[in-house]
């Protein structure tokens, strides 16, 4: 027998542990926002892989955005070393999951298992991985336990709200350093025959156009914000639309429809702030003197985000030629840079070799059309060697009677498993 499959009977060996595994980590409600069970899903976790033999440190990320007495943002990072010297191979799994949303069939925090499928918010994003990758880390270890170099896995807070009480947090302190960390994956559902190289970019801006308040019988007395918008959009129709569907990349960004620039305005609110639900009254005659926009603006690696800036810049530079009063602001929002790992990267090379060794087909190669956590990895860990491969479906992230598929889970940590086996011994 092969160390290979000694490892496969290692996994399957251990088929209802990760089940089980999978079930714990679904009925702790890691709900975020808030944020709520950080700290009880850290000290599972910690437990657990302290009695794998794993050094645990518990780091909660004070001060930053999110953290608070009540909601504290906290992190588990997890080593085993090996016997000898080597390079380190580092999971990241975010512990938190989405707000629950409307229907649900099963308990989203039972864990049910129905025709070989987990059910509940968060196993497919992402709890399943990171059950696939511990119990992989724990079968490789239990079959080689001279390997070379460390084994790191990590759970942390916050991907689903920007990352900041997690993975940013981690890296700024020097967790993601390449000195420390040499191969990360992060086992995101990508699908299991799918490494994920990295990300689109994102620009989040505020637009807002002013006007001036009259009463809404004389409204020649005032200047209509919400007008100044209007024109705003119809500009955005005329001729930035059609510029950004022109605008193609050669990242291999999944769905089809996300392999260009893409723009969503994700909110607009101008005039009057709205009532409660109860008011019954009416609202009085303004004309507004403020409108609002919040744009998401996703772009290409290919592309420069001053660029990307000066885009709505002129925009707006053209409305102003046509319309004597109008003045506006545009505020920066959010931003992250694009970020693609090269093929020829060894945890791809390494990640490849392990999808066509389990699975019998040629990996897929994608890049996902918004971002998670390797953006901190790669800009503030400098860390460059890093993928998303994991369990599940990404369609079924953020819905109604998520599930992640048990079988897939079984095949994705022999594919990790494997990947051990590849880069420490
Ligand atoms: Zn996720």
């Amino acid at each position: 027998m092969t160390l290979k499959d000694t490892l496969t009977a290692e996994i399957e060996a251990r088929r209802d542990d990760l089940i089980a595994l999978c079930q714990d980590l679904i009925r702790i409600p890691t709900l975020n926002p808030p944020g709520e069970n950080y700290r009880e899903i850290c000290d599972y976790l910690d437990r657990r892989l302290l009695k794998s033999g794993f050094h645990t440190e518990l780091v909660r990320a004070e001060g930053a955005k999110g953290d608070s007495a009540k909601y504290p943002r906290w992190n588990i990072v997890a080593r085993r070393e090996g016997t000898r010297p080597g390079e380190c191979v580092h999971f990241n799994s975010h512990i938190d999951v989405v707000e629950v949303g409307r229907g649900w069939t099963t308990d989203p925090f039972g864990g049910e298992v129905k025709d070989g499928k987990i059910y509940g918010r968060g196993t497919c994003d992402m709890k399943g991985g990171l059950a696939a990758s511990i119990v992989a880390a724990e079968a490789f270890i239990a079959i080689c336990p001279d390997f070379a170099g460390a084994i790191e896995i990590s759970g942390t807070a916050d991907e689903e709200s920007g990352g900041f009480g997690g993975v940013a947090y981690l890296a700024e302190k020097g967790y993601f350093d390449p000195a420390r960390v040499q191969h990360v994956i992060i086992p995101e559902p990508l699908n299991k025959d799918r490494i994920c190289l990295g990300h689109r970019g994102v620009w989040w801006a505020e637009i807002e156009t002013y006007g001036e308040i009259a009463h809404g019988s004389m409204p020649f007395l005032g200047d209509c914000a919400v007008r100044h918008m209007g024109a705003v959009m119809q500009e955005m129709e005329d001729t930035l639309f059609p510029a950004l569907a022109q605008k193609r990349t050669d990242m291999p960004v999944v769905p089809e429809g996300a392999r260009q620039s893409t723009l969503n305005i994700n909110s607009i609110h101008g005039g009057e702030a709205e009532q409660d639900a109860d008011y019954t009254g009416l609202p009085s005659p303004c004309v507004p003197d403020s409108c609002r926009m919040v744009i998401d603006r996703r772009f290409l690696i290919e592309e420069d985000i001053d660029e990307v800036q000066e885009e709505i810049h002129a925009i707006l530079r053209a409305v102003k030629e046509r319309r004597a009063t109008f003045s506006y602001d545009v505020r920066e929002l959010q931003r992250v840079l694009p970020t693609m790992t090269e093929k020829s990267a060894p945890v791809v090379q390494t990640v490849a070799r392990a999808i066509t060794d389990v699975l019998g087909t040629d990996p897929q190669y994608v890049v996902s059309p918004g971002t998670y956590d390797q953006k901190h990895i790669d800009r503030i860990g400098r860390l460059k060697n890093c993928i998303a491969y994991g369990p599940g479906i990404l369609d079924l992230a953020h819905k109604p009677d998520e599930y992640v598929g048990i079988d897939d889970m079984v095949d994705s940590a022999r594919v990790m498993g494997n990947s051990l086996i590849d880069l420490l011994t």
